[in-house]
């Protein structure tokens, strides 16, 4: 196939954001096709009163290097904070303990921390090192790798309940958004090799200093418009069909006639929307990729009771708290954002009852609140946060290029080998931009507009 003219992007969250915006620099035309009111997609914002709120507490790392690019394309990385390094809290009953790098090269920059994890008795940190460094030497690539689940192979590698839950379930969950024994050792190895034991800086954590709308849907519209892109809001798309050698892209009321089109919704959508025989996957492919919950219970209170960014807990019904009071906009007292990953059992729970288990887990973590009037309580839910990244899931990600010529697949739920993450969609979206643009003409990277 001859380099695309005009693309239909169906989907404004990062994958087709980014996408779109690439074939937009490279020249293409370009008209991105969002069925909801707004962009962003899972990444977006809601004003509550007087305050900006976020659907989920978003974290990035630095090696989230196609992520940042989309930033920098986008103006916006300034409105994040970046540890210059990596610093975690780490609050496990009446114990504070800190997950902290040294100036030292990977993987020595954990050492000291993990020698001094009081969190973990003498003899579990030492099985803590023993156990980072046989997954550091991991090879993620091999199907069996794969197929083995994470818990078993910690336990094969000597981790017990301790570490599972002081370390890697206190990283993981956060990332991958399902339990070790739940996962994918190929995504586990990828999530702790790259984030945290092959390069020293990879680990430092990022976040955003302004409601991620702002940071993401908001900014991508207004590099999309200057570069000529049509956003097209409130168009669901409902079929894809070939015509000659170009595509059909119809909604409700309207289609668009385009050379090439990038799929990047969610992977039911996608599953519906892609023509037979486009990816090799079986039907039900989606179903079977299934999907995990996230729940961010948000707590205003006043006076403040929380003095770091945010803080990890273990052997707690809270997971990470987070301080959301500037990105809000409140300017007197305090936003928490308890962010609860793997929320499969809490999804469903009403809003009262979320607050009589939680508000006890949560004043134990910070007993200021003893002190403090809890003036506001919401939950936001998002039923199908990311995929499962279980064992031998990785079979059931469709690759970016499909069987069709013009026709390419994105979103963080697609073969780039990473949890269904920010990075992921933004890799997704590079590919399948680069996918439509290498039919002719070397691609350019996202930052390069
Ligand atoms: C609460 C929460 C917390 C998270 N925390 C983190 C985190 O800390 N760090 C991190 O890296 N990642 C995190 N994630 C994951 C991250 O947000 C996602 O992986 C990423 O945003 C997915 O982007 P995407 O473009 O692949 O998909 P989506 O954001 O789902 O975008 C798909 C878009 O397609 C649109 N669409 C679907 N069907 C159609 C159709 N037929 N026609 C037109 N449009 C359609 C949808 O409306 C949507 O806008 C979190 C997610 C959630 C929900």
């Amino acid at each position: 196939m001859t380099r695309p003219r005009s693309v239909a992007v169906v989907g404004g969250g990062l994958a087709g954001l980014t996408a779109a915006i690439r074939l937009a620099d490279a020249g293409c035309q370009v008209t991105l096709l969002e069925g909801r009111p707004r962009l962003g997609g899972l990444t977006h914002s809601f004003r509550r009163g007087d305050l900006d709120i976020d659907n989920g507490q978003h974290v990035f790392l630095r090696c989230c290097t196609s992520y940042r690019a989309l930033l920098d394309r986008l103006g916006t990385a300034h409105l994040t904070h970046l540890q210059p390094r990596l610093d975690v809290p780490v609050v496990s009953g009446r114990q504070v303990a800190r997950l902290r790098r040294n100036g030292w090269p990977a993987p020595l920059h954990l050492g000291k921390s993990l020698a001094t994890y009081a969190v973990l008795s003498p003899l579990d940190r030492l099985r803590a090192v023993r156990g980072a460094m046989a997954l550091r030497a991991v090879y993620r690539d091999d199907a069996r790798t794969d197929h083995t689940s994470f818990g078993h192979w910690l336990r094969d590698h000597g981790q017990n309940d301790a570490t599972i839950a002081a370390l890697w379930d206190l990283v993981g969950v956060a990332t991958m958004n399902v339990h070790a024994d739940e996962a994918s050792l190929a995504v586990a190895a990828t999530v702790f090799q790259l984030g945290l034991l092959t390069d020293a800086a990879a680990g430092d954590i990022g976040w955003s200093a302004v409601p991620l709308q702002r940071l993401h849907g908001d900014a991508a519209a207004a590099v999309l418009a200057a570069k000529g892109a049509e956003i097209r809001l409130r168009s669901r798309v409902r079929a894809l069909e070939p015509d000659a050698a170009r595509w059909i892209v119809s909604t409700d009321d309207d289609r668009v006639v385009a050379d090439a089109v990038v799929v990047a919704t969610d992977p039911a959508q996608a599953e519906l929307l892609l023509p037979a025989g486009a990816v090799p996957q079986p039907v039900g492919w989606s179903a079977a990729l299934g999907a995990a919950p996230i729940v961010n219970v948000n707590v205003l209170v006043d006076p403040p009771v929380l003095s770091e960014p945010f803080v990890a807990v273990i052997g707690s019904d809270v997971q990470w708290v987070f301080d959301r009071t500037a990105q809000s906009g409140l300017s007197g007292g305090q936003l928490l954002a308890v962010s609860l990953s793997a929320a499969d059992d809490l999804i469903d729970v009403p809003v009262a009852e979320l607050r009589v288990r939680l508000m006890p887990a949560l004043t134990a973590v910070l007993p200021g609140l003893q002190d403090s009037t809890v003036l506001d309580f919401f939950v936001t839910r998002e039923p199908q946060a990311t995929f499962r990244p279980a064992p031998a899931t990785a079979a059931l990600r469709p690759a970016t290029r499909t069987a069709l010529p013009g026709l390419v697949v994105a979103g963080a739920y697609t073969a780039t080998g990473w949890p269904a993450t920010m990075e992921s969609a933004v890799r997704s979206g590079d590919a399948a931009a680069a996918a439509l643009l290498s039919a002719s003409v070397a691609t350019e990277p996202v930052v390069a507009a």
